[in-house]
């Protein structure tokens, strides 16, 4: 474990320092820029203490008074079997954050941002950002006797205000309410509970993989995970690290050199929508050196991931976990990465916290159906088209002479295809007594061309 004294405040941009015992820095006060936490000397000895959780790692740690843990880490690696055969990948594996208490891999920030305030005898914690951090503070709040407050902005996620709540959380809008210890996404501590990801990667492959790919939101996931591979290279466990490809969601670039940069709101996943991403500087630095990129993908190709990790492998995710698979096809399309190189994906939360992403995705594959239905007629419609482009009919011949080509629907719902078909303007409906008679328009006659 390194003492306090040994351990530094560094920014990133500047090289600012500050020693760990004389409080807290938000960020760097000479140029606001974030900072990482910095270790004057590591150790290797004692590098798998018997200590719970992430405290396994305590030597790459600060050594504060206590060592909160709810068993966080420690999660399964497995290979992804049929998602490998699926994609034609040489091997695939999968770093299962799903497993910790809460269902993220945000527990292992929650640890250390908890030992923080317990050192430091806050009383109080206000997590600025929502999601699935807010909702891992709440836990280690409530299991630690620590006041918990989280500040919240539209889009809520229902869920996760539920489990702050359960757990004794305060949740508001109003950001006048912060009491304690302050967290935002860019909190230092975070990553250096994140980065023992790295650590066991490293401890329980064989091999270290060649590629690992992971969501980024503000980006502490993927910063971390070059850290903890960078601290083993520094006492020399490692050679090599693996290559970091991170994923986005929405994000358009406005200008070739990243000087302007707009972040899209994603439909699916506001876990995902983030305006300024707090690591981005600090993620540009490591993609500059050549050991990561970055890609984005869409709204779709993440429903595509979530589809393919639950079909393939059986593991239902939230969104951002899904960004990793849709990620990884991109990537390996782009030319990016290769598919004989060994892939490790990291599957950073489980998709039973928010149900309600489900059923937005749902209600959106409902619309887009219906949407198809509205601009592409049906078998059936067409049929009934072809037999107008023979002659007026009625609705109720219509209906006989479907019968008749082996088509067993209600004669209801041969005037459904009917008002659909005259709605998008391929028929038309002339009344005349004692029935309503039904023709082919010009674009009806056009539309049966093109299709023929
Ligand atoms: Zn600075």
């Amino acid at each position: 474990m390194v003492e306090l004294e040994k351990c530094l405040y560094r920014c990133v941009n500047c090289g600012w320092e500050k020693t760990l015992n004389t409080g807290f820095y938000a960020h760097c006060p000479k140029c606001k820029h974030i900072l990482v936490i910095s270790y004057e000397e590591l150790e290797t000895k004692n590098l798998k203490s018997t200590l719970p959780g992430i405290w396994r790692y305590s030597s790459f740690l600060p050594e504060f008074r206590v060592k909160p843990s709810l068993g966080e880490g420690g999660t399964p690696v497995r290979r992804g079997k049929k998602l490998e055969k699926k994609l034609g990948l040489a091997k695939l594996f999968l770093k299962d954050e799903t497993k910790n208490p809460t269902g993220a891999f945000t527990d292992r920030g929650a640890a250390l941002i908890t030992a923080f305030s317990l050192h430091n005898s806050f009383q109080s914690i206000t997590s600025i950002t929502g999601g699935n951090i807010a909702a891992s503070l709440a836990t280690y709040c409530a299991a630690f006797g620590v006041e918990f407050t989280a500040i919240f902005r539209a889009p809520v996620d229902l869920e996760k205000l539920y489990m702050i709540t359960a757990c004794g959380g305060y949740v508001t809008s109003d950001p006048k309410n912060s009491r304690g210890f302050i967290v935002k996404p860019s909190n230092p501590f975070l990553v250096e509970g994140y980065k023992t990801i790295s650590f066991e990667i490293h401890e329980y492959s064989k091999r270290l993989p060649d590629v690992i790919i992971a969501p980024v939101g503000h980006g502490s996931l993927t910063y971390a995970l070059w850290k903890g591979f960078e601290e083993l290279g520094e006492v020399g466990l490692i050679t090599r690290k693996p290559f970091l490809v991170g994923v986005e969601v929405g994000k358009t670039r406005t200008a070739e050199d990243g000087a302007t940069e707009e972040k899209k709101c994603s439909f699916i996943s506001s876990e995902l929508s983030v305006p300024q991403p707090a690591w981005r500087n600090a993620l540009k630095e490591i993609v500059s050196k050549g050991e990561a990129c970055l890609i984005n993908v869409s709204d779709e190709e993440v429903v595509e991931g979530l589809r393919l990790l639950a079909a393939f492998e059986g593991l239902l995710v939230e969104t951002a976990s899904a960004t990793a698979v849709s990620g990884l096809i991109k990537a390996l399309n782009n030319g990016i990465i290769r598919k004989n190189q060994s892939i490790m994906l990291v599957v950073t939360g489980s998709g039973l916290k928010n149900p309600r992403t489900f059923i937005r995705i749902l209600e959106k594959r409902f619309i887009d159906t219906c949407e198809n239905e509205l601009n592409r007629p049906s078998r059936i419609s067409i049929e009934i088209l072809n037999m107008l482009s023979e002659g007026s009919l009625h609705g109720y011949k219509i209906w006989k002479k479907l019968y008749t080509k082996g088509y067993n629907i209600t004669l209801q719902a041969v005037y459904y295809h009917l008002k659909r078909l005259e709605e998008i303007g391929l028929i038309r409906r002339i009344v005349t007594r004692p029935r309503k008679t039904y023709v082919i328009t010009r674009d009806g006659l056009e539309f049966l061309k093109n299709i023929l």
